[in-house]
């Protein structure tokens, strides 16, 4: 099975308030591809030459787990984002944010103390338990909480790669910038996607 680059489903200048179009061009242009390619190298005559990557993220190790990873982690990530974002949840998942951390600025907070404290390259995740609660979770490097069983709602990509070239060493204030172009439509399917 061949992997594909998704196409996005807006313009490389869509996000220019908060990522830049070079950026997009070398995140998602040259290091999402790249993961893709390496993938469809990896797998031919391996386990996982027909593997979902859901499949790949439990069950591999090694380059394939690296990349095959990275590949759905920069989709689910690239797929967040809208030009024109439902800037706050609303219904349920508003329900569960409220419930679990106070207040949506209170959420917010927290996961970009996730995000910001994350040591080296990885993400953070706000993530579904299996017993419905909601968590954040630091993953380093190519880490994805579907290996612990647990339901990625939302992520932030803090490898520097993510936000060199717009915001040099400032992560903290990538992550501040993120917040405008989540869509919490998008999320919030996901969340009430069970
Ligand atoms: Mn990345």
């Amino acid at each position: 099975m061949k992997h594909e680059l998704p196409v996005l489903p807006y313009a490389a200048d869509a996000l220019n308030a908060v990522i830049s179009p070079k950026t997009i061009e070398f995140h998602y242009g040259k290091h999402h591809q790249a993961y893709v390619n390496n993938l469809n190298n990896l797998i031919p005559g391996s386990a996982f030459e027909n593997a979902s990557l859901e499949t790949i993220i439990r069950e591999a190790d090694g380059g394939i787990f690296n990349n095959g990873a990275q590949v759905w982690n920069h989709t689910f990530y690239f797929m967040t984002f809208s030009a024109t974002p439902q800037a706050e949840p609303t219904g349920p998942l508003a329900d569960a944010i409220v419930k679990k951390y106070g207040s949506f600025a209170d959420f917010k907070a927290a996961f970009a103390k996730s995000a910001t404290t994350l040591f080296g390259s990885g993400w953070a995740w706000l993530v579904l338990r299996p017993d419905n609660t909601l968590d954040i979770v630091q993953e380093p490097n190519a880490g994805n909480p579907m290996r612990q069983g647990l339901k990625p709602l939302l992520t932030c990509d803090v490898w520097e790669h993510a936000y060199y070239l717009d915001y040099q060493n400032r992560r903290p204030d990538y992550i501040e910038a993120f917040w405008k172009i989540v869509d919490w439509k998008i999320v919030s399917e996901r969340f009430l996607k069970q």
